[in-house]
């Protein structure tokens, strides 16, 4: 679904979009992230403070935002995903964990 949305918002704005494009995007997004982070933290400005509400869902806009250009990037390359973070997250145990 994700997918599919990506691909029709670079027909509708003619976005020649490759992996240089997506990685950019990714960056971008993740900015969005942090810059949200800190505005609900009230680390910012002033006048750029939100209510906690609108700081949260800002918060969990831009994180979406940044897992759907992750998961658009792995279709586009023909990774999997889940096979990824299985491979780094399950199958492995860091030294000293328990
Ligand atoms: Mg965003």
């Amino acid at each position: 679904m994700i997918h599919r949305k990506f691909r029709h918002y670079k027909k509708k704005h003619q976005i020649k979009a490759g992996n240089d494009y997506l990685v950019m995007k990714l960056s971008e997004e993740l900015g969005e992230f942090v810059q949200a982070y800190i505005i609900s933290k009230k680390q910012c400005a002033k006048q750029k403070r939100l209510t906690d509400r609108k700081a949260i869902a800002n918060l969990t806009e831009e994180l979406a935002d940044v897992a759907s250009l992750t998961m658009v990037f792995t279709q586009e390359n023909d990774l999997d995903l889940e096979k990824i973070f299985k491979k780094k997250w399950i199958d492995t145990t860091p030294k000293g964990f328990k």
